[in-house]
């Protein structure tokens, strides 16, 4: 019973132990018992007190800390975090998960960073506490935990369109006869035994199913119940009073979620070499291209060369000029949470210039503002709104082998464009030649460039 809380709090036994033990006045109590387990896992580091939970409040801060630490943190120690992954714990981290849920739905939209991290979190600790178990252990806990979100015998793959459609799996990770999901041994051997001559068709089973793929259903049907869970809190509270200790853990959770992200996020450069660092727009370091796109463009692409070339490169110079060392997968509202620097600060950029073309763009093709919207990754709206990020995605900048064929009239080399092939990259070393040359007046706009910028990158749109 432990086991099914421990990999899905959201299970019945979850329920049953949130019904049965959270008490929401002691989210910040001490708690020795929970110290007790932390200091007793095994390999759990005790030298440094700050690494043990005192109270169910730092468990749920700390499951999220473990997530960005394991996930950016090149000297991460996994012996710091050894109590998330002690199933004696699992009490008081299936109360914590469900506070986490309640703290991030009172305060965040269910598709903020926040949200998401703590989904993806909850996928690898799934993940992480499976590879920890013995093998008939967890061999048996998957059927276990399986047989309960599989509630139907025929398993149509529509069943899992939720995940599908999230991207979260793909149909080309299943094994489908006649549009039914084959996760049974038996029922692989028994349908397709006889098209294997050369190979054992349980052998061929291990390969494409066997327990790997049911471990990888598991844990994003969990990831999915997470995300709807939160959906579901989030639209309650619209009604309901928020407990004011879920108050104190949300501000909690988002403080250490933005100091931790800050400290690894490569919206700030890659570690070590310094920080390309988000900062006011330099029109000086503006490559030719986008120079004559700001200044207007007559009729010929100039639709193109506002809303696919000017639109993305505008709205990266300014928010994520690191992209392109990333893994990509980011939304404007992960750094500019609030929209305002997109409002008052992008957006006034590109309509200027859209206002420079000839014929003006919005005058003769107004609707070019939903496709400027729609670039920068809130779908199909007149203008960018947190509750419509992610219907697109956000639209990276062109190359310039991509601008020199479809925009050749913007693209005026100058010495600068020597060995570049993005006009960010472009922006990013211009900005630290003008920086080392003293050529830079704030101090915020000086750091956000460095001698990572005096490289060229090779990305693509
Ligand atoms: S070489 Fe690249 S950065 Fe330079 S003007 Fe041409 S397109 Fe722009």
């Amino acid at each position: 019973m432990s086991l099914i809380s421990f990999l899905n709090p959201l299970s019945n036994d979850g329920q049953g132990i949130v019904k049965k033990y959270a008490d929401l006045n002691e989210v910040f109590s001490h708690n020795d018992e929970l110290i007790e387990i932390a200091v007793h896992s095994n390999r759990q580091t005790i030298s440094d007190s700050d690494k043990i939970p005192e109270t169910i409040g730092d468990l749920a801060v700390n499951r999220i800390k473990w997530y960005i630490e394991r996930k950016n943190n090149k000297d991460f120690n996994p012996n710091d975090y050894a109590y998330l992954f002690n199933e004696d714990i699992y009490i008081y981290d299936t109360i914590a998960f469900h506070m986490i849920a309640q703290a991030l739905a009172s305060k965040f939209r269910p598709n903020s960073r926040e949200v998401r991290l703590f989904v993806e979190s909850q996928g690898f600790l799934i993940e992480d506490r499976l590879t920890k178990l013995i093998a008939s252990a967890r061999v048996e806990t998957v059927e276990e935990i399986l047989g309960q979100l599989l509630t139907q015998n025929d398993l149509e793959w529509s069943f899992l369109k939720d995940l599908i459609a999230s991207k979260k799996l793909s149909l080309c990770d299943l094994v489908l006869d006649n549009g039914e999901i084959v996760l049974d041994r038996e029922e692989f051997v028994y349908n397709f035994g006889d098209n294997f001559r050369d190979r054992s068709p349980d052998r061929i089973y291990d390969i494409l199913i066997g327990n790997s793929l049911k471990e990888l259903i598991l844990t994003k049907m969990i990831m999915q119940s997470t995300e709807d869970y939160i959906k579901r809190i989030s639209e309650m509270l619209s009604i309901v009073e928020v407990h004011p200790m879920i108050e104190q853990l949300a501000e909690l959770l988002g403080e250490t979620i933005s100091e931790t992200m800050a400290q690894y996020s490569s919206y700030y450069g890659s570690a070590g070499i310094g920080s390309m660092k988000i900062g006011k727009l330099i029109r000086e370091a503006f490559p030719p291209c986008i120079a004559n796109t700001v200044d207007g463009v007559s009729s010929g692409g100039r639709n193109d060369a506002i809303v696919l070339l000017l639109t993305s490169f505008v709205s990266y110079a300014r928010l994520y000029p690191g992209i392109f060392g990333s893994e990509g997968g980011v939304k404007v509202s992960d750094i500019d949470s609030n929209l305002s620097i997109t409002m008052n600060e992008i957006l006034p950029l590109i309509y200027e210039a859209a206002d420079n073309c000839t014929p003006p763009l919005f005058e003769d093709q107004p609707q070019e503002k939903i496709n400027i919207t729609a670039k920068l990754g809130f779908g199909m709206h007149e203008e960018p709104d947190l509750e419509n990020e992610g219907e697109t995605t956000w639209y990276t900048p062109m190359s310039c082998e991509k601008i020199q064929m479809h925009l050749p009239q913007l693209c005026q080399k100058n010495k600068d464009c020597q060995k570049i092939n993005n006009p960010l990259s472009y922006y990013s070393r211009k900005k630290w030649i003008l920086n080392k040359e003293g050529k830079l007046e704030s101090s915020e706009d000086n750091s956000s460039t460095d001698s990572s910028s005096n490289s060229t990158d090779s990305e693509d749109s």
